[in-house]
């Protein structure tokens, strides 16, 4: 561990500002993790305090008209069992996770046309009718329809740039467009919703400096939320053979960007619990603050297979919002009784 390095840890922590060199340099070293994930842990105290804020994940369609190479839910994967709920059935499951107690319903789905912007906007009125706040994950959207989704009650949107790795997108992402992607993001800004993105860690060919250009983006297009996991290699999509990202690597991203962007939301995410036990657990302890819990009935979770692991995950819809606050209040934290909006401090 040598004090240069450190001493990025100590300017991360005072100032919230690193240049790109530095912070390839800390994802380099694995000497300074444990120093790494302390001031994260920190600076995630002082800023965003100690409460959790869960969001109740709603998974409601796994057709998709794209073909991301890592993505098992990709348009040319024959093997998956395609389904879509019913938008009555969305709509219960939203009202039973608001009966739970959760304050935040996220709608994420694959790109699935037949949910056509009327459709969408009559299930987003209905669920917002139910008191709580609107997440949605749905893709890539013209500004006309992120607009009225807006104006049906979407209070956030989660789209994550992947990589931006301009080479390695068009790679992965083969029918999509890196500048379609980052309009997306800027249209979601400009009609005030609260911005989620990120990126996936451990693409096949990402360098440690493609990363650090990760993080550096998600400040200037202005994130309120960043969910980052590792990749996780799925035997049905041409990254079959990949060796995927590692735990580490992921959880040292989130400790970088919570240092850098103190007071923005950040998920533990399941793809971080599938590759080590506890894995959200731990990454609570390294900057996180929130957790996305799978309220999507069994049977239709274990079809929505981004990547293999994923499924086992969760335990009963209805019994595990009291297994998620035992183990929040296990690590000395408590679930949060608010909507959890970003609250700006720079
Ligand atoms: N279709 C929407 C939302 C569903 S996909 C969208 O793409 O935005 C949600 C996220 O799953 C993606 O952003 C991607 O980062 C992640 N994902 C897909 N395949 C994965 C894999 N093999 N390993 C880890 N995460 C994956
Ligand atoms: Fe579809 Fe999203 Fe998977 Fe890409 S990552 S194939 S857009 S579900």
């Amino acid at each position: 561990m040598t004090n240069a390095i450190v001493g990025f840890i100590t300017k991360a922590e005072t100032t919230h500002q690193l240049t790109k060199p530095e912070i390839v340099q800390l994802l380099s070293d694995d000497t300074i993790n444990d120093a790494l994930f302390a001031a994260a842990d920190r600076v995630r105290k002082k800023y965003v305090g100690d409460a959790v804020q869960l969001r109740a994940l709603i998974e409601f369609s796994n057709y998709c008209r794209q073909n991301c190479c890592y993505c098992g839910l990709r348009r040319d994967n024959d093997k998956v069992d395609r389904y879509r709920l019913e938008p009555e059935t969305i709509v219960e499951f939203a009202k039973n996770a608001a009966g739970m107690g959760y304050k935040t319903v996220v709608l994420q789905s694959g790109e699935d046309m037949s949910f056509t912007v009327d459709k969408m906007v009559s299930i987003i009125s209905k669920i917002k009718k139910l008191g709580v706040a609107i997440t949605l994950s749905i893709g890539e959207k013209s500004y006309d329809e992120y607009k009225a989704y807006r104006e049906a009650g979407a209070d956030r949107y989660l789209l994550r740039i992947e990589t931006t790795n301009r080479e390695l997108y068009k790679k992965y992402d083969p029918d999509m467009d890196f500048d379609n992607r980052v309009r997306c993001l800027k249209d979601l800004k400009s009609l005030g919703y609260e911005l989620g993105t990120g990126s996936l860690i451990g693409l096949p060919g990402q360098t440690f400096e493609d990363m650090a250009g990760d993080i550096l983006f998600f400040g200037e297009i202005g994130a309120d939320m960043i969910g980052m996991g590792p990749f996780i290699a799925n035997p049905d999509t041409p990254l079959a053979a990949a060796e995927g990202g590692t735990y580490t690597t992921a959880i040292k991203m989130l400790a970088i960007v919570r240092l850098l962007m103190p007071d923005i939301n950040i998920p533990a995410t399941t793809a971080m619990e599938t590759l080590t036990p506890e894995g959200r657990l731990v990454a609570l302890k390294s900057g996180a603050n929130v957790v996305m819990p799978n309220v999507t009935d069994a049977d239709h979770r274990s079809k929505y297979n981004l990547y293999p692991g994923k499924a086992r995950l969760a335990d009963s819809p209805f019994r595990s919002i009291a297994s998620v606050r035992e183990k929040i209040e296990s690590i000395g934290r408590f679930v949060s009784e608010d909507f959890g909006y970003r609250i700006k401090t720079k």
